[in-house]
């Protein structure tokens, strides 16, 4: 799983944060004061065995990208995507899965080309959008969400 490292606002002490855990909120382990992430948020890092269970164990809603790293369409995403966790920070949590290390999940939700963007809500996949797409298409699905 990835994680991000945040100085803490009010004691000035690095925190470590998996990005699984971003959503819920974190304190600072040393004196305990929220964390605050503002542009700090990336996307949730998932794979074949981490998959299932995290879009099924949260509460808010989850857009997946669906990428793979020698695909140009796909680079051209990753910036876009990225961008969104953070503007949907406690809202929605944007995650990307690694389509050619995780053939299972891929093959599992029948995904024939990347990028391609899955919408989950209640461990439920709600809505679908395969290719490259603007970000406006990107922020209606979610809106349509939340
Ligand atoms: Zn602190």
């Amino acid at each position: 799983m990835n994680s991000i490292i945040v100085t803490c606002a009010s004691c000035g002490k690095k925190n470590k944060i998996s990005a699984d855990k971003q959503h819920l909120r974190p304190k600072c382990g040393h004196c305990g004061a929220p964390i605050s992430l503002r542009e700090m948020a990336v996307p949730v890092e998932l794979d074949d065995y981490s998959f299932s269970d995290f879009v099924k164990q949260v509460s808010l809603p989850v857009m997946v990208d669906f990428f793979s790293p020698t695909c140009g369409p796909c680079q051209m995403m990753a910036p876009v995507v990225q961008a969104l966790a953070p503007k949907y920070i406690n809202k929605i949590i944007v995650a990307k899965l690694d389509t050619s290390r995780n053939p299972q999940t891929a093959s599992f939700f029948n995904i024939r080309g990347v990028p391609s963007f899955l919408f989950f809500k209640n461990g439920r996949l709600v809505e679908q959008i395969a290719g490259a797409v603007p970000e406006a298409v990107l922020e209606q699905k979610i809106s349509s969400l939340v």
